[in-house]
């Protein structure tokens, strides 16, 4: 029987995230057909990605943008249509693909994914900002419009992986989980001691042992808030509170995370650092795709370690778990304080050991208010942002020069 062609968008496709969900694509022609791509500031890009996959939509930042684009693509008698700024985005979403990638990068994610969960098809979650900005919100929106949403980002595409058939968020059944464990690498500092964490430079935070990834999350990853974030979104995304959320380093990465049952069994997920493993596990599912990516070979592999994370010196863990169980819009909060801090560190503006202290001071400063609406979240997200500039800022003053 001819399997009928499954439209895709991909919100953030000129990305890490967008680049690896192509690439999966591609290697499946006549299962999956691009229906919209954007991405933002990455021209170039784009415009090659249109060529290869032919889009009927292509959307970046402004007009400028727009007009580069149009013109390259018209040059080379490629028909996608050009958009830009918000409205693009929304008619990105609104092409109402089988499939919407949720692949850009931070806050500027939630909005678009958002928009897309309302129509009700199944969406592949990398952005997960959008979570810890606004989890409730995000997941009712999911139960009303009927969205199926498979998470991409490697701990909780394995988590969904070793959850029992019977699982639903809400655990009208008892499936017997008592904990789900999370995996992190450690990131490129694990272990360093405090003074050479005083003088990391951009270059090094984004040099990830294990994966490769874009600039801000790789920054997460030095610092382990992006862990901290991923608990955030695992609490939303299948119901569980902090005390059942746990973390634990793991240098390796090839164990993308765990859930423990009342029996004393570990279920786990293992696999290449390769983000083409999870999303083509989200492209395919119930199916299983080949993504490309060659099985383990354990006899080389020899050994997996596994370590309690060093919570003093990565204090944004802590601050994550924080956030989470104040609720409202700390989640909110905690992002854009992020966001701002790891901003101000890739431009030179703020020390690697500066990140954890702004978010903590800003997140002090700005008490957990009520989020029961996007446009409240969006308010707590720009205060927080003008708050956390301001702190930089102080401890720009006051820092030795
Ligand atoms: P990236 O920086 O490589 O790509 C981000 C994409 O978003 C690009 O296409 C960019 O053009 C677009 N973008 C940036 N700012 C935008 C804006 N203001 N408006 C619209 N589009 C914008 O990032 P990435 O590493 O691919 O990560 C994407 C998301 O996936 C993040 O939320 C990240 O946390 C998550 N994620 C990434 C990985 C990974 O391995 N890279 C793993 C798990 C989860
Ligand atoms: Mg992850």
């Amino acid at each position: 029987m001819a399997v009928e062609t499954i439209s895709v968008t991909v919100l953030g496709s000129t990305g890490s995230i967008g680049t690896s969900t192509l690439e999966v694509m591609a290697a499946h022609p006549d299962r999956f057909r691009v229906a919209a791509l954007t991405g933002h500031r990455n021209v170039e890009l784009l415009a090659s990605q249109c060529r290869r996959f032919r889009p009927g939509l292509a959307v970046v930042a402004d007009a400028a943008a727009a007009a580069d684009l149009d013109r390259r693509l018209r040059a080379e008698g490629v028909a996608t249509e050009v958009q830009y700024d918000t409205e693009g985005l929304e008619a990105a979403v609104d092409r109402a693909a089988d499939i919407t990638v949720a692949a850009i990068v931070g806050a500027a994610g939630l909005a678009p994914t958002l928009r897309a969960v309302g129509h009700g098809g199944r969406i592949l979650l990398a952005n997960k900002e959008s979570l810890v900005m606004a989890g409730p919100l995000f997941m009712d929106a999911v139960a009303q419009s009927g969205a199926e949403l498979l998470p991409v980002d490697s701990e909780h595409n394995a988590i969904f992986q070793c959850l029992p058939g019977n699982f639903s968020r809400g655990r009208p059944v008892d499936s017997g989980i008592t904990r789900v464990v999370l995996t992190a690498s450690g990131g490129p500092f694990r272990g360093w001691s405090d003074g050479d964490l005083a003088a990391v430079t951009p270059a090094q935070a984004c040099a990830h042992p294990n994966w490769s990834m874009g600039r801000k999350i790789s920054v997460d990853s030095a610092t382990l808030m992006n862990k901290g974030l991923e608990v955030i979104e695992a609490s939303w995304l299948f119901g569980l509170s902090p005390e059942e959320l746990e973390v634990v380093i793991h240098p390796q990465s090839i164990v993308h995370s765990l859930v423990t049952y009342r029996d004393g069994s570990m279920l786990a997920q293992l696999g290449q650092p390769d983000m083409r493993v999870p999303i083509a596990h989200a492209l395919g599912w119930p199916e299983r795709l080949d993504s490309g990516v060659a099985p383990l070979d354990l006899a080389t592999l020899g050994r997996l370690d596994f370590e309690a994370p060093d919570a003093g010196r990565f204090p944004c863990l802590g601050l994550a778990y924080q956030a989470l169980e104040q609720g409202g819009t700390s989640g909110a909060v905690l992002n854009a304080a992020n966001e701002e801090a790891v901003h101000a560190f890739l431009e030179g503006r703020l020390p690697f050991m500066g990140i954890a202290p702004v978010i903590e001071e800003t997140l002090a400063r700005t008490g957990p208010g009520s989020a029961s609406s996007v446009a409240e979240l969006m308010d707590a997200d720009r205060h927080a942002r003008r708050e956390a500039a301001d702190v930089i800022e102080t401890r720009a003053k006051v820092r030795p020069q």
